[in-house]
């Protein structure tokens, strides 16, 4: 014999309940600290992405409302070549360790939940641009690490913004690892570590992507190579930074 009525009912329920779930329950957790509201929970927004707080247009640390320029930019230490740069979040605590899963554990696709909220944090500091930018790894740790972060964020603003990426810059010199140097001696140790090679970039207003912000040393190298190649402005973006008053970590 067949399935009674009420067989057929009740299976029919649970397929359409599966269903649901599968439609509905888009509601992830957050992705920072697991709480039931992702992509990234109140809690985790306010202690690592402030936006009420501004960015220091010039390194992209976080600074107080209002304020344009960290201290450090003010007194020249900050990247030059830049035309303005923002951080997204606040490079500690869990939005540090995410990052770091990613990086280190070879987890690019955790990145994938936060495709929309970065795209509306880069449009919210940034005036839109004609290209995306990595900022590149050297082959040798990019052989070591099998993807490079930097490209992984570009490519998720790409898809969620429409912007082109833009190959060619590429870094030439393998350099020393930038913790526990001073900012000059970052800059001397980046000195044409960066070369673009291309196609045209010419007058071309061009954002430039990296995981994290530190000095800006970095940042300010490849502006630097982009601007020889003739782009006309450069803009940076990373998904963390330092914040005004707390100690810049690596
Ligand atoms: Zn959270
Ligand atoms: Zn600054």
């Amino acid at each position: 014999m067949g399935q009674t009525m009420g067989q057929m009912l009740r299976e029919w329920d649970m397929i359409r309940n599966n269903l649901r779930s599968l439609w509905y329950e888009a509601q992830e957790p957050c992705l920072l600290c697991g709480a039931d509201e992702g992509p990234i929970c109140k809690n985790c927004q306010e202690m690592y992405f402030t936006l009420e707080m501004g960015r220091c247009q010039q390194c992209g640390k976080l600074v107080e409302p209002d304020v344009e320029r960290c201290a450090d930019c003010e007194e020249g230490k900050g990247p030059q070549e830049i035309t303005r740069a923002a951080a997204w979040g606040h490079y500690t605590g869990l939005w540090k360790d995410f990052i770091w899963n990613m990086k280190f554990k070879s987890r690019p696709l955790l990145l994938r939940g936060l495709a929309h909220p970065v795209g509306e944090a880069a449009l919210r500091y940034l005036p839109a641009s004609d290209g995306l930018v990595p900022v590149p790894l050297h082959p040798e740790r990019l052989a070591e690490r099998g993807f490079n972060q930097a490209e992984v964020v570009a490519s998720l603003l790409h898809w969620e913004l429409g912007l082109p990426l833009v190959q060619g810059l590429e870094r030439v010199r393998p350099t020393h690892r930038q913790v526990g140097l001073r900012r000059g001696e970052r800059l001397e140790n980046l000195k044409g570590a960066f070369i673009f090679q291309g196609a045209s970039i010419q007058g071309r207003e061009l954002w430039l992507i990296d995981d994290v912000i530190t000095t800006g040393a970095t940042l300010e190298a490849c502006a630097e190579a982009l601007l020889e190649a003739g782009a006309r402005r450069v803009y940076a973006f990373a998904l963390a930074g330092g914040r005004e008053g707390q100690k810049a970590r690596e």
